[in-house]
């Protein structure tokens, strides 16, 4: 049987195929038009009344589990016409909360429409391994499970593999002992730092040598892929070149100096940046600043990493157009960004930028997500009253965001050599002082 053309929506058999998120005793409260006109007068019923007797003690197993992750099962729902059809259901969490419940998302599908489907991916498979195959490009695999990254080609529709191995032995190998040059190894060691602090886009390059390729650049690039909500790979394109006479140009002006899924600059980019505006400022003030969201973890863990990851791109979007001209900005860990900027006049115009960062994350939120509120802890150094060298100053600035996180977060914390000396040059814990931002966001208190 023809399933694909038995089932066309085209000669007028019905397919339904649709999403409908839950409130409060498992009552609709949004769902599409396929969902609707599928459930009809029954959508102001509880779906528990809808799933089939026999398939109620599962289905609502798979309830009690949705903390786990995404569930799927296949179970008989009801329609408007009185049958039950098999249908396959991928439930989750949707990240909203609807009067006091956490609100749920079920997205069905007709199982014949299932096959049809699975036959069409088979033969987009097919087209995708000829496509591979006649390219000269390899392909990159990161898994954020097993920790192995995997390089491989198509040839005649099959892949061949060209590496695997750990990443972590492959750190080891490429740090210890001098086999490797110091490019080499700080290379590998962007991508090795971009792929565990899980960066959602990588674009960079590498000497092909750590990979057992010699004589050749490879540049890299690609985005995560998510399975159930979590990091399940980093997959990327390798494009081959021949080495040659390297021209030095800055990182941070190529194309590999930006972070694609935020448009900040990458922690390399922005670090080399700031070195040179350090190196070139003649004793002109500068603040280097680093940016922490708060409890992002628990964020992630209530809203799901998509959720996050749109955060993120906010926050980010945010921070660019507020630094606007009077510096630059960088992400430089997941949830960590980074702001140097030598154009603002005074201390107070520092403060008033910080004040309009958060104001306007409150604004983006508020229309995103009513119910949380996203914050950020902040640690602020400034040449060349603080340290006249890069590193220094962003130690002070990284040790600063601690205290800030120590205080209690959602603050920021300026140094000031009389009050954070200690602290800062030493571990000790005990500090008297804090610039706080809770209650009338971004105060100074002393
Ligand atoms: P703290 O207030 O101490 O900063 O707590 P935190 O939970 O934010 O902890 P921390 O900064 O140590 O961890 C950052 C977390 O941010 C870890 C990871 O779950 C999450 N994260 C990092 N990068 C990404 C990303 O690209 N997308 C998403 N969605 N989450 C990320
Ligand atoms: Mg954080």
């Amino acid at each position: 049987m023809n399933i694909t053309e038995y089932y066309s929506e085209t000669d007028g058999a019905a397919v339904y195929r649709g999403k409908m998120s839950l409130k409060q005793n498992y009552t609709i409260v949004n769902a599409d038009e396929s969902i609707y006109r599928y459930v009809g007068v029954n959508s102001a019923r509880p779906v528990t009344v809808l799933v089939h007797p026999d398939d109620l003690p599962s289905f609502k197993e798979a309830m009690d589990k949705l903390s786990d992750g995404t569930q799927r099962l296949i179970l008989r729902f009801l329609g408007s016409d009185g049958n039950y059809r098999y249908m396959y259901a991928i439930m989750k969490y949707n990240g909203r909360m609807v009067e006091d419940f956490r609100s749920i998302d079920i997205e069905l599908m007709d199982i014949m429409r299932i096959y049809c489907e699975y036959d069409q991916s088979y033969n987009a498979v097919l087209k995708y391994k000829k496509f591979m195959s006649a390219s000269d490009k390899m392909y990159f695999e990161y898994s954020y499970g097993d920790e192995n990254i995997t390089i491989f080609e198509y040839m005649d529709g099959r892949s061949v593999g060209r590496f695997k191995e750990n990443i972590h032995t492959v750190m080891k190998k490429v740090s210890e002992g001098d086999t490797y040059t110091f490019k080499q190894k700080a290379e590998f060691g962007v991508l090795y730092e971009c792929l565990t602090n899980f960066s959602d886009s990588i674009e960079l390059e590498v000497d092909g040598v750590v990979f057992g390729m010699s004589g050749v650049r490879l540049k890299i690039k690609g985005g995560v892929l998510y399975r159930d909500d979590d990091r399940n790979m980093m997959a990327a394109v390798i494009t081959k070149y021949n080495i040659d006479d390297d021209k030095e140009e800055k990182y941070y002006m190529t194309s590999y100096a930006l972070d694609s899924s935020t448009g900040l600059y990458n922690k390399r980019a922005i670090s080399e940046l700031s070195r040179d505006m350090i190196a070139e400022a003649n004793g002109k003030d500068i603040y280097v600043i680093i940016l922490d969201i708060d409890d992002f973890k628990s964020f992630n863990d209530n809203f799901g990493h998509m959720m996050g990851d749109k955060v993120i791109a906010k926050i980010s979007e945010v921070i660019r157009n507020v630094v606007g001209n009077r510096g630059y900005a960088g992400r430089i860990g997941g949830d960590e960004f980074f702001i140097i900027t030598d154009r603002v006049q005074n201390e107070d115009e520092l403060i008033y930028m910080l004040k309009t960062i958060r104001k306007n994350i409150d604004w983006q939120f508020d229309k995103i997500i009513k119910s949380v509120e996203v914050n950020l802890s902040i640690g602020i150094a400034k040449y060349p009253n603080d340290a006249t060298g890069y590193d220094e100053l962003f130690k002070i600035a990284d040790k600063c965001l601690y205290i800030a996180k120590a205080k209690g977060k959602n603050r920021f914390i300026i140094y000031n050599p009389q009050l954070y000396a200690s602290v800062v040059r030493s571990e000790d814990d005990k500090y008297n002082t804090v610039a706080k931002l809770s209650d009338n966001k971004y105060q100074i208190c002393q």
